[in-house]
């Protein structure tokens, strides 16, 4: 096989583990944000929680000044009772006294179902900070879980980087440049396998002296798909060049 199509081969498979590597890494930040997202949300839960406890608190506050004030006002008028001279005058007395102690039951009911709810509002700030705790320790685990993939990702990368520069070294700048212009029209895949004779990206027939000058082993030739520009390689190619890659990222993991 070529010697500078091996080597593309090679290139092509790292290109495609470091294109693989880079779409991991680029979700890291994501996964990051969604678990600050996912804490954030839980103190947002406690901060409702402690606000709706500060308004029952206030409203009951209010609620025990308006019991106050109104049987003060009953105080007031009883007051007035002994100096009262009319059974009219009394009589309307009476009556805004009634009026006043219906106020204060209305009053205290109120005050009751605050005083019931501000239990509801205790039990509600004890769950949000029993789920804000939970929440943090389970992000915890995942932020270490999230940060030591994202180390093994960076380490891959670098490997295969220092992979790609061997590659690369292989291969003459002129080569290399089609390469690159190839494979950024085509998401990154610049060689194209021969299968039945047609081309296995495109489908595009393959005249049989490229195939022919393909096999020749010394042949120094790239031959180029007529139709999608990709350059050709053998399948046979790919499995001997896909076995060395391996064998030289085992060794170095060793
Ligand atoms: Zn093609």
């Amino acid at each position: 096989m070529q010697k500078v199509l091996q080597s593309l081969v090679q290139l092509q498979s790292i290109d495609v583990r470091v294109g693989e590597v880079r779409a991991r890494l680029a979700r890291f930040p994501r996964r990051i944000a969604e678990l600050d997202q996912r804490i954030a949300a839980a103190k947002a839960d406690v901060d409702t929680s402690k606000a709706a406890q500060f308004t029952s608190i206030k409203e009951r506050k209010k609620y025990e000044l308006d019991v106050e004030q109104w049987k003060e006002r009953v105080r007031k008028y009883k007051d007035q009772g002994s100096q009262i001279k009319t059974n009219e005058a009394y009589r309307a007395l009476q009556h805004e006294i009634e009026l006043a102690e219906q106020e204060i039951a209305e009053a205290e009911d109120r005050l009751l179902e605050k005083m019931v709810a501000g239990e509801e509002y205790d039990r509600r700030i004890r769950a949000s900070e029993k789920s804000l705790t939970e929440i943090e320790a389970a992000t915890r685990v995942e932020r270490t879980k999230i940060e030591s993939d994202k180390a093994a990702a960076e380490r891959e990368l670098g490997e295969l980087n220092a992979d790609r520069e061997r590659a690369v070294a292989q291969i003459p700048e002129n080569v290399l440049d089609n390469y690159t212009r190839i494979a950024k029209k085509h998401d990154g895949i610049a060689l194209t396998e021969i299968r039945d004779e047609r081309c296995s990206s495109c489908g595009m027939m393959i005249r049989p002296h490229v195939i022919q000058e393909l096999r020749r082993a010394t042949g120094e030739e790239l031959f180029h798909c007529e139709t999608c520009t990709r350059i050709f390689y053998n399948l046979e190619q790919s499995a001997s060049a896909a076995a060395s890659i391996s064998a030289s990222s085992n060794s170095e993991i060793q």
